[in-house]
């Protein structure tokens, strides 16, 4: 298998649906997107969350639209991840996409 940033980031995103199936916010159903919380530049395969449109780009109180509401969800309802976040150091570095995937198999 030849792993590519693409199959990697098919499974983060698999793995985020299997993870939270509906909106992490509403718990909406039907079209959900998994939403980079730090973007994809920084962490493609890590703190991805489950979102309907609405939380994602299109609602008042969406990730997108409102980064300061979502940053307080973030600190309320995904704590570990906020504390990981906050402290996150960002470096630019050639990812080993083969390291990644197995990395998030055995996460699974
Ligand atoms: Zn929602």
């Amino acid at each position: 298998m030849k792993y590519t940033r693409n199959k990697v980031m098919k499974l983060a995103k698999d793995m985020c649906k299997a993870k939270y199936k509906t909106c992490a916010v509403c718990g909406a159903e039907g079209k959900l997107d998994c939403h980079h919380i730090l973007g994809e530049r920084f962490s493609p395969f890590q703190f991805l969350v489950l979102l309907c449109p609405s939380h994602h780009k299109f609602g008042v109180e969406s990730f997108h639209g409102n980064p300061i509401w979502a940053s307080e969800w973030i600190k309320d309802n995904m704590p570990l991840d906020w504390h990981i976040i906050n402290n996150f150091k960002y470096k630019k570095k050639k990812w080993n996409y083969e390291k990644e995937y197995t990395k998030l198999m055995k996460e699974g």
